[in-house]
């Protein structure tokens, strides 16, 4: 068994081998990930050491200590939180190897090619084809919409609809998805931000071997279960240091700027500040379970919640900041590889929030798995869970 003794051996043994301040960033974080000191709880030979996962924070204390480089989670999120738990418990052993450790160290950025025009909350009606070739190559082609970091990504976890002659849950088939295919192309969405940080995706008879399939034939969607349980705790479930979160810029200001204060500011400052506490409780809360396990539709919760906070309060920041709130750049176009809040001035984070209910399924959406699946209230009613995809209204 792997004691929090063990990994502070192990961990002082890599630095040794491989001191940060005199070895390149890179070769670091291929040397943490073949030390197993990457994601602890990860099997051996693939980054981890089989560990509990509550331990992984011993593990980045000491690094951190150390002035240790780490994989920069935020740039590689999708692959890190989404990507990567699906490559996990679905990918054969050729695939984990191939895939989880330049995932990890960040020399491969990951995007998900899942929401479709027509397709986005109703995600189980995605209609891009994937048609097998004499039991070769899968070829592909259908629209993707909304894909954040497609623009800087070397490969996509990509729903296809392979069966359009049953129910839509079950013709569905989970690929990785080389984002070099010449049958690829990116085009940017622009935002309310001005920036484009996501894109459209068009799929031409991109071929992807079979070898990238995850899971079976056909069982696309419970593969997917997987990524989406995972995605809301990644959006939802930071860990963060007390005011270090959404609500830290607000309580910069307040302090720091007393000719801004008035008393109704005070009031929502303050039961804001106590909104995020408990947000910030609950999604350490939510880790510890994990440590159990893999996330379950309670992960939604906190996603709801984190998408009415950041929202609430980067409202009550451009209020707070009165004229100086309203500004924002140039609107020049942008093309960041992924959303960033920090560093950022209050009318960006505004503005970028209004994302935050949708993105990782909407609040809608949301409510609707709480109630049917935490709180175990009727579902609604759904007339099309029998009838072939190819006969379902479009
Ligand atoms: C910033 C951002 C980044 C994103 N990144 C990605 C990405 O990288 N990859 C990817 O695949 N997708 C991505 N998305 C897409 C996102 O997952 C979808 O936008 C989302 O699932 C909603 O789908 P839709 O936009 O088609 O809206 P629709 O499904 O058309 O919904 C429209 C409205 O109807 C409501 N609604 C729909 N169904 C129900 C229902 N059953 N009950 C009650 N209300 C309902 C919705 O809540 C919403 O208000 C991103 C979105 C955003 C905003």
């Amino acid at each position: 068994m792997t004691d929090a003794a063990e990994l502070r051996r192990r961990t002082a043994e890599l630095l040794a081998a491989h001191p940060p301040a005199g070895t390149d960033r890179l070769d670091f974080l291929k040397a943490r990930f073949d030390a197993g000191l990457a994601w602890v709880h990860y099997p051996e030979g693939l980054g981890g050491l089989g560990a509990p996962r509550s331990l992984q924070a011993v593990v980045d204390a000491e690094l951190e200590a150390a002035g240790a480089p780490d994989n920069d989670p935020r740039r590689i999120g999708i692959g890190l939180g989404m990507a990567a738990p699906t490559v996990l418990q679905y990918g054969t052993e050729e695939q984990k190897r191939r895939f989880l450790r330049p995932l990890w160290t960040g020399e491969e950025v990951w995007c998900q090619l899942f929401s479709e025009p027509g397709a986005g909350s109703d995600l189980a009606a995605l209609g891009t084809r994937a048609v097998r070739e004499d039991g070769g190559d899968w070829v592909v082609d259908g629209q993707k919409v909304w894909t954040s970091s497609a623009h800087v990504a070397r490969w996509a976890i990509l729903i296809a609809r392979t069966d359009p002659d049953v129910p839509k849950h079950r013709g569905i088939t989970y690929f990785v998805c080389d984002m070099t295919d010449p049958g690829v192309e990116v085009r940017p969405l622009r935002q309310i931000t001005g920036e484009a940080e996501f894109n459209e995706v068009f799929l031409t008879g991109v071929r992807i071997p079979d070898a990238h399939r995850l899971g079976e034939v056909g069982d696309g969607w419970r593969v997917a279960q997987t990524t989406l349980n995972n995605e809301r705790v990644a959006i939802g479930g930071m860990r963060l240091p007390r005011e270090g979160g959404m609500i830290g810029p607000a309580a910069r200001t307040w302090r720091e700027r007393p000719e801004l204060r008035t008393h109704d500011l005070h009031q929502r400052l303050l039961k804001l500040w106590v909104e995020a506490e408990v947000s910030r409780l609950t999604a350490e809360r939510l880790r510890q379970q994990l440590v159990a396990g893999q996330p379950g539709p309670e992960g939604a919760g906190m996603k709801l919640a984190f998408a009415r906070l950041n929202q609430e309060i980067s409202g009550l920041e451009v209020e707070l900041l009165g004229e100086e709130g309203l500004l924002y750049d140039d609107w020049t176009m942008r093309r960041p590889e992924h959303v960033d809040f920090t560093g950022r001035e209050a009318g960006y984070r505004y503005l970028r929030s209004k994302g935050n209910s949708i993105e990782g399924g909407t609040t809608e959406v949301l409510l609707n798995i709480v109630a049917e699946r935490v709180l175990g209230l009727p579902t609604e009613p759904r007339t099309d869970k029998d009838v072939a995809w190819k006969d379902l209204a479009r």
